[in-house]
């Protein structure tokens, strides 16, 4: 039994980009309907995407209020596929400036011409935001047709969003300068994305307490073993598993897997099956409500 659904079918609609089967799927009008809080998945892959999983992202819709996270390519064809409108996308947050998390912001930027005067807020560090101003003047996205680009720095504030419903918060992570995870609190729920990050202690007492979790699942212990480089970098299942032991309350939702190598996905999901009642594991365009 998942988050207290009477089967982890009943919890959460799979959306696969076949029309027929989007039909089935209730639409995300931000605008018109409240939407209780869930999280729809773009992406789920590292930096190196595999036939299944690209580069990870996701929507967190509650009420009427949505915030994509970070935006690797395609962004617009993703989010058609699932049944979200890209022209209504006005918040974005960008966790850190490597490709895999904000490579595909100037397409969706474009995608939005003459859409309105609503401009698209972005919100991420101030690193992050440099280069995405470089970018977006590099490819002449400050002409009129397009909409107008509001930064807000997240780190300005202890909390960069709050509404009645909605509270969210920039937590520092270890992963590259200035990067970092993020708290959504909503009702009497909370739910921390680690984004890219090593694993950190640190990071998840500052964000506690938390109901949810989407955290970095790069790779297996072994795999870390064969290429110790990764490990300043990145979380393998063993560490998540072994912080789960320890916090049986938490769901984890694993991400941004490397499965370069054959039977990676397996070695991983072998190391957290020890708190498998814990793991909810979701595909690209799977939406998941919290
Ligand atoms: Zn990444
Ligand atoms: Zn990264």
């Amino acid at each position: 039994m998942l988050w207290g659904f009477k089967s982890p079918l009943a919890h959460y609609s799979y959306c696969v980009s076949r029309s027929t089967q989007i039909k089935t799927q209730y639409s995300i009008r931000t605008t018109q309907y409240e939407i209780m809080a869930q999280i729809t998945f773009l992406g789920t892959a590292a930096s190196i995407p595999s036939k299944a999983r690209d580069n990870t992202s996701f929507v967190f819709t509650n009420k009427k209020e949505s915030f994509l996270v970070d935006c690797p390519g395609s962004t617009p064809y993703k989010l058609l596929n699932v049944n979200i409108d890209f022209r209504k996308i006005k918040n974005i947050i960008i966790t850190h400036h490597h490709p895999d998390h904000i490579y595909g912001i100037t397409s969706l930027i474009h995608a939005q011409a003459f859409r309105s005067n609503e401009p698209i807020t972005i919100l991420s560090s101030t690193p992050s935001i440099k280069i995405i101003k470089k970018l977006t003047e590099l490819f002449h996205l400050n002409r009129n047709q397009f909409p107008r680009i509001k930064f807000i720095d997240v780190y300005k504030t202890p909390v960069f969003f709050k509404n009645q419903d909605t509270q969210i918060q920039a937590i520092p992570n270890k992963h590259t300068v200035q990067s970092f995870g993020i708290k959504f609190s909503f009702g009497k729920k909370a739910l921390l994305y680690s984004s890219d990050t090593c694993f950190s202690l640190e990071m998840l007492e500052k964000a506690s307490p938390f109901d949810y979790l989407i955290h970095d699942c790069t790779a297996s212990s072994s795999y870390f073993k064969k290429y110790p480089a990764i490990k300043s970098m990145h979380t393998h299942s063993r560490q998540l598993a072994r912080y789960l032991h320890k916090h049986s309350d938490l769901k984890l939702i694993p991400v941004h897997f490397l499965t370069v190598e054959k039977n990676e996905e397996k070695r991983i999901r072998k190391e957290l099956s020890i708190c498998k009642k814990q793991v909810v594991w979701v595909k690209d365009g799977q939406r998941i409500q919290l």
